[in-house]
């Protein structure tokens, strides 16, 4: 059993996006990226960035079975970051 009413699980919305490539890589360990899912189920604007994420590792992927070019890879980073800053100004 886990007591999920304590607040200092929470995850805020500075920390759902700034780990939301490591979740979309799972990159983290199973405990936070639920905690991460969580926040995002019940947060529009990270759900909204969550969408677009997961779209463009899905292009990412089918694009290239492997492995993303770092070039691509850069794309992703510059277009989220344009996002973020229209999050945190909302
Ligand atoms: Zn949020």
């Amino acid at each position: 059993m886990t007591g999920s009413h304590d607040a200092d699980d929470a995850v805020d919305c500075a920390e759902a996006l700034s780990k939301l490539f490591e979740f979309l890589d799972a990159e983290i360990g199973e405990a936070e990226g639920d905690r991460i899912r969580l926040h995002l189920a019940d947060c529009e604007p990270c759900l909204s960035e969550y969408d677009v994420s997961e779209h463009l590792k899905k292009l990412v992927r089918r694009s290239c079975n492997d492995s993303a070019p770092a070039e691509l890879h850069e794309r992703i980073r510059a277009q989220l970051t344009v996002l973020r800053t229209q999050v945190e100004r909302d």
